[in-house]
C-alpha cells in the first residue's frame, strides 16, 4: 500500500493543489514521509458537487445495499493489513496495540451499523392508514420514515486515528443513513487517513456507488473545513476536537443562508464525585481505578476524568496517598502533536499558578525523552478556591485532574451544581449512598450524557445503548449520541407521505412491507403487510 499524499475527490486521486507539508512523529520529532498535499477550496467544491450528485442516487439504495457496502468498507480496512497500525503508530505516538485495537473497533463499528440498519429500527416508520368515513373529518392515509439528510462533512479527530476519523463513527452513521460523506482529515495523522481512504474507495467501487459517495480533503481547517462547512450542498458536519474549533464550526454553519446542524462532541471534564463511604471503604483500589483511567492514552479521551469531587476527611488523605504512589510510576506519554502537548504544558502550568491549587502527585519526569512527552499531574484544591474561579473547570486535554476538596455535603452539592455540561460524570458510592442521594444524582443527571457508578468514564462501547455527548459545552446538541448505533439520527430527517399512491411509495412504507421492518402501525408495532 502507497502513501502518495493525494486527495480522494469523486473517485480520482489527485494532489492537492494548494500546498505541501509533511506529517510529524510525535514520539521523536522527525518528519514523516511521504510528502503530503493540501486541497484549494476549487478542490473542496470538486468534492462538493460530486457528494451532491451522489446524494439522490445513494438516498435510493436498499438497506441492504448499504450494510453490504459498509461490510465491504471493514473487509477493505482489514486487508490493509499491518500498515494500518504502524502508520497509525508512526503518526500519532500511540503503542501499535492500540492501533490495532481501534482497528477492532472501527471495523466492529462498521459492521454493527450495517446490522443495524438492516434491522430498519432507525427509520421509526408509523403508518396510520385513511379513515374516509370518520366524523366529523375523514383522515388522510399518513406514512412518515427517515431519510437521508444529503452530504455530510466529517472532521476527523485527532485522538482517534482510526475509530473517529476517515472511516470512524461520523463516518458510519453518515454512510449508514444514505449520506455521502466528505471526510476533512486531521493533519496529524495524513497517512492513516489516505490509507482509511484508500480502502473505502475501493468498498465505494466494489459496491458499484456513484464516486461521489466518499472523498477525502485534507488542509487547513480554516481554510478547507471552513469551506466545506459553508458549501451550500453540504447539510451537516460531524466534529470531534476543541471547544473553540466546534464553536467556529458550528457559527459558520449558523450563519450561512440555508444553517445546518453541526454535531460537535467538544470534551469535557467528567467530573467524578468520590462519596465518604465509598472512599472509607474503598479509598486504595479507587485511586488506582482513578489513576488508570486518568492516564490511559496519556489522558487524550474526551471521557477523561479532568475533575474529582469529594469531602474532606481521613479516606481522602488515603485516597490522595495511594493515587500519588500509583501517579508515580506512569511514564511520560507522547501526546499526538506538537500543538496538543504544548497546550497542555500551559495548562497545567495555568493550572498550578490558580490560588489554592496543590501538586497532590506526578508522574515520572519527562527528563532527556524525544518528542512531545509530557508528565501526568494531579492536583488539589479547596472547594472554597474552585468555585471562585472558573477557569478551574476548563478542559486540560491530557494526563491531568484536579481533586475539588469540600468541607462537607452541601458544599461537594455546591461544586456539582456550579459544573457545566459534560458527556460524563460518574460516581464512587456504596449502595446505601446511591439510595440517600437523589438530590445530588438528580443534579449530576442534568449536567450529564452518561451517568457511571462504580466504573470510570474511558471505555466509551459502540453498541445500541451508548450515549456519547451531553449538554453544551460538551457537545453542541444534547439530544443526540456521536457513539453508538442512535448516532444515526442526526443524518436523517423525517419525512411523511399523504395520500401518497400506494405503488409509488418507498419500500419501507409499503403495504406489503417487503422488508419485513418493525412498524407502528395504527398504533400497533407489527411487522405484518398492512391490509389495504
Ligand atoms: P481541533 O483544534 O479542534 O481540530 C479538530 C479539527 O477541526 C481539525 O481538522 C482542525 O483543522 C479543525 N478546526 C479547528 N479549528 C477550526 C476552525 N476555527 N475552523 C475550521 N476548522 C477548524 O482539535 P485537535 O487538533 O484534535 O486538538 C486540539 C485540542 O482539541 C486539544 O488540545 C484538546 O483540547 C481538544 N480535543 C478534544 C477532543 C475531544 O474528544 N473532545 C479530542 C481531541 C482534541 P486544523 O488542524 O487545520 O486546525
Amino acid at each position: 500500500m502507497m502513501i502518495t499524499g493525494q486527495q480522494l475527490i469523486n473517485g480520482q486521486w489527485v494532489q492537492g493543489e494548494a500546498g505541501q507539508y509533511q506529517a510529524v512523529n510525535p514520539a521523536t520529532a522527525a518528519f514523516i514521509e511521504p510528502v503530503m498535499s493540501y486541497a484549494s477550496k476549487a478542490q473542496v467544491h470538486q468534492a462538493v458537487a460530486a457528494a451532491a450528485e451522489a446524494a439522490p442516487l445513494y438516498a435510493a439504495t436498499s438497506l441492504e445495499q448499504r450494510a453490504e457496502f459498509l461490510e465491504l468498507c471493514a473487509d477493505e480496512i482489514m486487508a490493509l493489513g499491518d500498515v494500518l497500525p504502524e502508520r497509525v503508530a508512526l503518526e500519532t505516538g500511540y503503542p501499535k496495540a492500540r492501533g490495532e485495537g481501534e482497528r477492532a473497533r472501527t471495523v466492529n463499528q462498521l459492521r454493527l451499523f450495517a446490522s443495524s440498519i438492516r434491522s430498519g429500527e432507525y427509520l421509526n416508520i408509523r403508518i396510520d392508514t385513511a379513515l374516509p368515513d370518520r366524523q366529523p373529518l375523514p383522515r388522510p392515509d399518513l406514512r412518515y420514515t427517515n431519510q437521508p439528510i444529503g452530504p455530510v462533512v466529517v472532521f476527523g479527530a485527532s485522538n482517534f486515528p482510526l475509530a473517529f476519523s476517515v472511516a470512524g463513527g461520523d463516518t458510519a452513521a453518515a454512510l449508514a443513513a444514505g449520506c455521502p460523506v466528505i471526510v476533512k482529515g486531521h493533519n496529524s495523522h495524513p497517512g492513516t487517513c489516505e490509507l482509511v481512504a484508500q480502502a473505502l474507495h475501493k468498498a465505494v467501487q466494489k459496491a458499484g456507488l456513484p464516486a461521489g459517495v466518499f472523498s477525502l480533503i485534507m488542509g487547513s481547517g480554516r481554510e478547507v473545513g471552513s469551506e466545506l462547512v459553508v458549501a451550500p450542498e453540504v447539510k451537516a458536519v460531524g466534529f470531534t476536537g476543541s471547544l473553540a474549533g466546534g464553536m467556529a464550526l458550528f457559527q459558520l454553519a449558523n450563519n450561512r443562508p440555508e444553517p445546518i446542524p453541526v454535531f460537535a462532541e467538544m470534551g469535557s471534564v467528567n467530573p467524578v464525585v468520590l462519596l465518604p463511604e465509598a472512599l472509607e471503604q474503598n479509598a486504595e483500589t479507587i485511586a488506582t481505578g482513578f489513576v488508570g483511567s486518568l492516564t490511559l492514552g496519556v489522558g487524550q479521551f474526551c471521557v477523561n476524568p479532568g475533575v474529582a469531587v469529594a469531602i474532606h476527611s481521613p479516606a481522602l488523605d488515603r485516597f490522595c496517598a495511594a493515587a500519588s504512589a500509583a501517579l508515580a510510576k506512569v511514564p511520560a506519554g507522547v501526546m499526538l502533536n506538537e500543538g496538543i502537548a504544548a497546550a497542555y504544558q500551559k495548562g497545567t502550568a495555568h493550572l498550578s499558578e490558580q490560588a489554592g491549587v496543590e501538586l497532590v502527585g506526578s508522574g515520572e519526569a519527562v527528563g532527556d525523552k524525544a518528542g512531545f512527552c509530557t508528565q501526568a499531574k494531579l492536583f488539589k484544591v479547596t472547594a472554597e478556591a474552585f468555585l471562585a474561579n472558573p477557569h478551574l473547570q476548563e478542559e486540560v486535554f491530557g494526563h491531568v485532574s484536579v481533586l475539588v476538596s469540600c468541607v462537607d455535603e452541601a458544599q461537594l452539592l455546591a461544586v456539582v451544581r456550579t459544573l457545566k455540561g459534560q458527556l460524563t460524570g460518574t460516581l464512587q458510592a456504596t449502595a446505601a449512598e446511591l439510595a440517600t442521594q437523589a438530590e445530588l444524582i438528580s443534579v449530576l443527571r442534568q449536567k450529564v450524557g452518561r451517568l457511571v457508578v462504580n466504573n470510570f468514564p474511558t471505555g466509551v462501547e459502540v453498541c445500541d445503548a451508548m450515549m456519547h455527548g451531553g449538554p453544551f459545552p460538551a457537545a453542541t446538541d444534547a439530544r443526540f449520541t456521536s457513539v453508538g448505533t442512535a448516532s444515526i439520527a442526526r443524518f436523517v430527517r423525517p419525512i411523511c407521505f399523504q395520500n401518497y399512491p400506494a405503488e409509488l411509495l418507498p419500500p419501507e412504507l409499503q403495504n406489503a412491507n417487503p422488508w419485513a421492518l418493525p412498524r407502528l402501525v395504527n398504533g400497533v408495532k407489527t411487522s405484518a403487510a398492512v391490509e389495504a
